[in-house]
């Protein structure tokens, strides 16, 4: 590990003065990545900004009847909230989806939108990663890329988003709260994550020397018909091969709502509207979740060893929507899949 500078930011505005005036500078609030990352010499902060103390751990309802999270909320203390067990089950579920109990207590809400990739190339400074060291190439494509992302991917970078949380947030239209040398602004989760293009080393469309002061959600919760799956390779403690988180709102069987996003398969949480479009107004079948399966792949593009992600995401899409629609969703608690 190199040798960095640690300092502990007062408030909001003193980490971005601490962040803007030093460029090699790095956030740190849980650290359970930033830590990983900084031990395998992936990522080598010249200064480590403390902002565990900012006052940002507040869950309070907005007047418009949503949730502002405040972005140093742990993921454990959000995931079993009383107000998003009750009112947003579906980011409950995504969270207790994710890691462990352990890291779910130390992780929080900030840090896991600003988490990096488990691309095994991209941890191994033995090997080309273009997201590590922009312009060396990408091992992934030509490499072992089982878990890899089949959507709007690149010639650049096939990584994936390794979030949970984010995925039910992104089918719930949270918005993203931000501050910064300019003042303070709002971003929809959909657009806070970028697709690699030839600029796989930016994940985010955050600027420089911003940073999450909290998420806000809708009033709109979907509390009734919903379901979080996540297929991975083992039941706990993996990141997700498909993971789907559909939201619905019927009158009897039909389809008044509908939001479905996808993780694992892309560098972002995968949501297309048009899917989502085709949905609203129909019947809540099967069929007709099929189709919405077939618009959400469209264009979903495989390597040598991921390719049977096509058909585990589209059955993976059609069995959350049935769980959603009969509001039997997925538990978290027993993940044996129904
Ligand atoms: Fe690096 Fe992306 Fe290629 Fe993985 S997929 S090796 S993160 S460039």
């Amino acid at each position: 590990m190199i040798n960095f500078q640690y300092c502990r930011a007062t408030d909001v505005a003193d980490a971005i003065l601490l962040l803007t005036d030093h460029p090699g500078a790095k956030l740190i609030a849980g650290g359970t990545n930033l830590i990983d990352l900084m031990k395998e010499n992936v990522e080598q902060p010249s200064r480590l900004i403390d902002i565990s103390r900012l006052p940002l751990r507040k869950v309070a309802e907005t007047a418009d009847g949503g949730l502002r999270i405040g972005a140093l909320v742990p993921n454990s203390d959000l995931g079993y909230h009383p107000l998003v067990e009750q009112r947003y089950p579906l980011l409950a579920s995504a969270i207790l989806a994710g890691a462990s109990a352990q890291l779910r207590n130390m992780a929080t809400v900030g840090g896991n939108l600003m988490q990096r990739t488990r691309c095994a190339y991209f941890y191994n400074t033995a090997t080309p990663c273009n997201k590590r060291s922009p312009g060396s190439g990408c091992s992934a494509i030509d490499g072992l890329n089982r878990n890899h992302a089949i959507l709007g991917t690149s010639a650049s970078c096939i990584a994936t988003n390794p979030s949970d949380m984010s995925v039910a947030l992104a089918a719930l239209g949270a918005l993203v709260h931000i501050a910064g040398p300019s003042g303070e602004r709002t971003m929809a989760l959909t657009d806070f994550h970028r697709l690699p293009d030839d600029t796989p080393h930016v994940d985010t469309n955050l600027g420089t020397g911003e940073i999450i002061t909290g998420i806000e959600l809708p009033p709109r919760g979907f509390a009734h018909n919903y379901s979080y799956l996540k297929v991975r390779d083992r039941l706990s403690y993996a990141f997700a091969l498909v993971s789907v988180a559909a939201a619905l709102e019927l009158d009897g069987n039909a389809i008044r709502e509908a939001r479905v996003a996808l993780g694992g398969v892309a560098h972002k949480p995968w949501r297309s509207l048009e899917a989502e479009t085709a949905l609203r107004g129909q019947a809540a079948t099967e069929d007709h979740f099929s189709r919405a399966a077939h618009l959400l792949l469209e264009g979903a593009r495989t390597c040598s060893h991921n390719g049977f992600k096509i058909e585990l995401a589209r059955r993976a899409i059609v069995r959350t929507l049935t769980q959603a629609a009969s509001a039997t969703p997925q538990s978290q608690a027993h993940k044996k899949i129904a």
